[in-house]
């Protein structure tokens, strides 16, 4: 039996003239008249092409080829666009509905019938899923055709909230959790991971949306790298960090992964990136949610690489590269923001100045070397000791400057207690020297008589902390 073709076309001139010429030419043809129309017959007609004109009553060529390529049923059907205009924009509209064929309406008849047969001859339609007879006669066109407009729809909006989500956030931490959150939109996860492969580095992030066992996060970690290597062709990293993000939700523990997919990004053919969902849903996902979860870890990697990119430039910017502490200017701007925000909110803000005691010495009798590991460790030491609201940052040389919200004068004095006393039983290596070291502390806070300006605040806990070497160093003042 020959082929049936099905052509669309709103003007009966054009749909008379193809259809002489395709059934000339020994073939079976269908027409519609608009593009519902020819959705219609592409689901009930057993044809093996379809041509639709661009401009047509109730739904036109492009949109018809959408649902056409959405429907599992119709999706590798091969559809020429036709069309009158040759115009960029056509073009791109045509392509980006998935059409296979682009020619236009004055191109020589012959062409077109051409294509078609060259079309037809390369067509294996064996393998082509079809509607079986039941649902055939249970076929209904419309709420199928408005079906797929929602979940076209649904998509177009997840994909253009996860940029949306780009323009809204500046941190990564915030983009990250986000933007996973719309991915669970899509499919639901326990454990979701964005890794970003650098040509040396592999950056992965993890989370988990509901609480899960460190087994469980284990197996999906060393199922998203056995996946990069699988795709990246065995180069070993040099670097690999991993992090991870808990749940914001309680209840029990998963114990078990269930199943697993992994979505590899690439750009001009090299691997940059994948995304991994972990979970019982994302062990059976259906064809076409697994063709748009692809749309959809790409659009979330390029949105969470940009923010990871701003992330590190941003650092660089107020960031002091020996301590990795922010710099002197961003230790400012830390004391006024939270200067202001005591201003419109209740709670105080205390400041810490600290300062190595006889700093020079260490220097002069061990070399600059040491004094440089002595500093990365008081910053590490600090930290450690800390919350992590409490900011610190590199004011000078070998001056700390910390900023502890929501701190009474009280609360600051015995962090600052607490900080000098682990940094002096801190031994510090540099090579095969090992080094002790002590600090003075000075204390400021805010509300308080006389300091009226993030200025004046940091003035105070620099006079306290002269005060504080001038009783003998390694003390709080
Ligand atoms: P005090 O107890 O009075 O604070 O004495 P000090 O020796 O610590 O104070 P001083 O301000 O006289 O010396 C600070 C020294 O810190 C001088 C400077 O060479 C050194 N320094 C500043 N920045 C760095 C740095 O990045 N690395 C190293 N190794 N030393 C630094
Ligand atoms: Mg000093
Ligand atoms: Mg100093």
């Amino acid at each position: 039996m020959s082929a049936k073709v099905l052509i669309a076309d709103d003007s009966p001139l054009v749909l008379r003239m193809i259809e002489k010429m395709l059934e000339g030419a020994g073939l079976r043809v269908v027409t519609a008249r608009d593009g519902i129309e020819a959705i219609e017959k592409a689901f009930v007609e057993d044809v093996s092409l379809v041509i639709l004109d661009v401009t047509m009553p109730r739904m036109n060529g492009y949109q018809a080829c959408r649902l056409l390529k959405s429907e599992p049923n119709t999706r590798g059907l091969p559809v020429v666009i036709l069309t009158s205009r040759d115009q960029a924009g056509d073009r791109f509209w045509g392509l980006q509905t998935g059409a296979d064929y682009y020619i236009t309406k004055d191109a020589e008849p012959q062409k077109i019938l051409e294509l078609v047969k060259q079309i037809l001859s390369r067509e294996d339609a064996s393998g082509r899923p079809r509607f079986s007879e039941a649902q055939r006669n249970s076929l209904d066109i419309v709420s199928r055709v408005n079906e797929l407009l929602d979940r076209k729809l649904y998509e177009a909006t997840i994909l253009s909230e996860i940029g949306r989500v780009a323009r809204s956030l500046v941190h990564f931490d915030e983009t990250f959790t986000s933007v996973m959150s719309l991915v669970g939109r899509v499919v639901d996860f326990s454990v979701g991971a964005m890794a970003f492969v650098e040509q040396e580095d592999l950056d992965v992030v993890l989370m988990a949306q509901r609480p899960v066992a460190a087994p469980v996060m284990e197996e999906a970690k060393a199922r998203l790298l056995e996946a990069i290597a699988q795709h990246r062709g065995g180069t070993p990293f040099a670097r690999v960090q991993a992090r991870l993000f808990a749940p914001r939700v309680g209840g029990p523990e998963e114990t078990a992964l269930h199943g697993f997919a992994a979505f590899p990004i690439t750009t001009n053919a090299r691997l940059t990136g994948l995304l991994a969902l972990g979970g019982k849903a994302a062990g059976r996902i259906p064809a076409d949610t697994d063709d748009f979860l692809g749309q959809v870890a790409n659009q979330a990697w390029i949105v969470l690489e940009n923010s990871r990119l701003f992330e590190r430039i941003r650092n660089l910017s107020i960031r002091d590269s020996l301590t990795d502490l922010f710099n002197h200017r961003h230790s400012i701007e830390i004391v006024a923001t939270e200067f202001d925000r005591v201003g419109r909110y209740e709670g105080g803000v205390s400041v810490l100045m600290l300062d190595v005691d006889h700093f020079k010495r260490i220097n002069d009798e061990h070399g600059h070397q040491a004094g440089d590991v002595v500093l990365r460790d008081c910053a590490r030491v600090m930290r450690e000791q800390l919350r992590s609201v409490d900011a610190i940052g590199r004011y000078g040389g070998e001056e700390f400057l910390t900023v502890l919200p929501h701190t009474t004068y009280e609360e600051a004095r015995a962090t600052a207690e607490r900080l000098r006393r682990a940094i002096e039983g801190h031994v510090f290596r540099a090579g095969a020297k090992e080094l002790r070291v002590t600090v003075s502390v000075g204390v400021a806070c805010y509300p308080s008589e006389s300091v009226d300006s993030p200025a004046t605040l940091i003035r105070q806990a620099d006079q306290a902390l002269y005060r504080a070497k001038q009783a003998g160093r390694n003390r709080v003042a």
